[in-house]
């Protein structure tokens, strides 16, 4: 049988293939932390490594110890295992532990619009955990904000771009790209898309898309009330959106509120109904 990555021993949570423990309980020769608390911190291992902001908590409970600080989301290795440290909302510092051993082997493809969504993804993206590829539309319109905003380094997919660069990194693409034969070169992939909609139960499900994250470019709910009340204003006309159950809230609510037909939408709807009248002409 293949060992687990993590097992439990008599001297606590153990990664064989690094040689290290997880919280344990004996002494040990390296030992991962991942909080103060006095069940968690315990003495004698010759090597701790911990979250930066527990360092002096158990310096302060176990004296003079070989500690190394780390920060969230920073990518470490031990024999080849890939640590890293997430908050994990218990004390200051406290941690949940990733251990990854050699990957899942597969391309992660994360579809946002080329003008906004995009350019929010690679702000928050982590760029420890991988290199960042993009599609045409998406790297052509990141190049255009590079001079007003610092974004991470993107590499363009071209022709001689080979499926193998791009395992175990992250592509960026439009959602128009979706299923596209471009995309399928690139097996073996999961896909992921952020989007306003995922709010929406069933939005992924139809999308057919493996994770999905909730990233919108507007306000939600709540922010369009806030603003409402934040202009003063007592006429509001629905453009965009979910126009009829939203004005019909606000009337509700006492305001004078109506919905216009207008011809605003997706990004994608703007990008398709262009294209059309290029082709008409
Ligand atoms: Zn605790």
């Amino acid at each position: 049988m293949k060992t687990p990555l993590l097992q439990f021993t008599d001297n606590g949570i153990y990664c064989k293939k690094a040689n290290v423990y997880l919280d344990p309980w004996k002494p040990v020769d390296h030992a991962i932390i991942s909080h103060g608390h006095a069940d968690h911190s315990r003495y004698g291992h010759k090597k701790y490594i911990t979250h930066h902001r527990n360092v002096p908590i158990i310096q302060h409970r176990l004296g003079e110890i070989n500690v190394t600080g780390k920060e969230w989301g920073e990518t470490f290795d031990v024999n080849n295992v890939k640590f890293s440290l997430h908050p994990a909302g218990h004390i200051l510092g406290s941690s949940q532990i990733r251990v990854e051993y050699k990957g899942e082997g597969k391309t992660s493809i994360l579809f946002g619009y080329s003008l906004g969504k995009a350019q929010r993804l690679l702000k928050y993206l982590n760029t420890d955990i991988g290199e960042i590829y993009t599609h045409g539309a998406i790297e052509n319109m990141t190049e255009v904000l590079r001079p007003l905003v610092d974004f991470p380094k993107t590499t363009l997919i071209t022709r001689e771009t080979k499926k193998e660069q791009l395992l175990g990194n992250i592509v960026l693409a439009p959602p128009s790209a979706h299923g596209s034969t471009w995309i399928r070169k690139m097996v073996p992939y999961v896909t992921a898309s952020a989007s306003g909609w995922m709010t929406f139960r069933g939005a992924r499900r139809r999308r057919a898309i493996d994770k999905g994250f909730v990233l919108s470019d507007h306000c939600d709910w709540g922010g369009l009330l806030e603003s409402i009340e934040a202009t003063g204003a007592d006429k509001i006309i629905c453009t965009h959106g979910y126009t009829d159950i939203f004005s019909k809230y606000l009337r509700e609510q006492g305001y004078d509120a109506r919905t216009e037909a207008t011809q605003y939408g997706e990004e994608e709807t703007e990008a398709a109904l262009a294209s059309k009248s290029t082709a008409s002409v």
